[in-house]
């Protein structure tokens, strides 16, 4: 059992599938953040086999999109005076604005850099495919 309210203030992403905590803390830039933050890897979860975790001990702004993209499902616990005060499972984005390349080299996208904003919808939920805006090539966010 992890003790959630030993932290006072934060936030807990619990439900992490192995091995994807380090993406996650990668992609937030969790590195940057000045006070305490604790990656748990391969913790053992009735549910899930195994798991990992990850506690932030700050107000830090989750950009939610990113994460909904490298780990949806993951669960997200909000703080507040050593008590959880809002919980939720985290979802792929329906739409993604930026963050995405498209993968047609002769997508508008790709030739005219000084396009702002550049959105992809979300295709297939299974296979975290999105649409490109501009010429419907089918792209998902990979995974290294
Ligand atoms: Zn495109």
């Amino acid at each position: 059992m992890i003790n959630v309210s030993k932290i006072k203030k934060g936030i807990v992403l619990d439900h992490i599938s192995s091995g994807a905590g380090f993406e996650i803390y990668k992609a937030l830039n969790l590195n940057e953040i000045e006070d305490t933050v604790v990656l748990m890897q391969n913790i053992s979860s009735s549910s899930m086999g195994k798991k990992d975790l990850i506690k932030i001990e700050t107000d830090f702004q989750i950009d939610f999109t990113v994460l909904g993209l490298i780990a949806p499902n993951i669960t997200v616990n909000y703080i507040e005076d050593g008590k959880r005060i809002k919980k939720f499972k985290n979802e792929l984005p329906d739409l993604v604005d930026g963050i995405l390349h498209c993968h047609n080299p002769r997508c508008i996208s790709n030739t005219e850099r000084h396009l702002a904003g550049h959105k992809f919808y979300l295709y297939n939920k299974e296979r975290k495919e999105y649409r490109c805006e501009y010429c419907d090539t089918v792209c998902t966010y990979g995974l290294k």
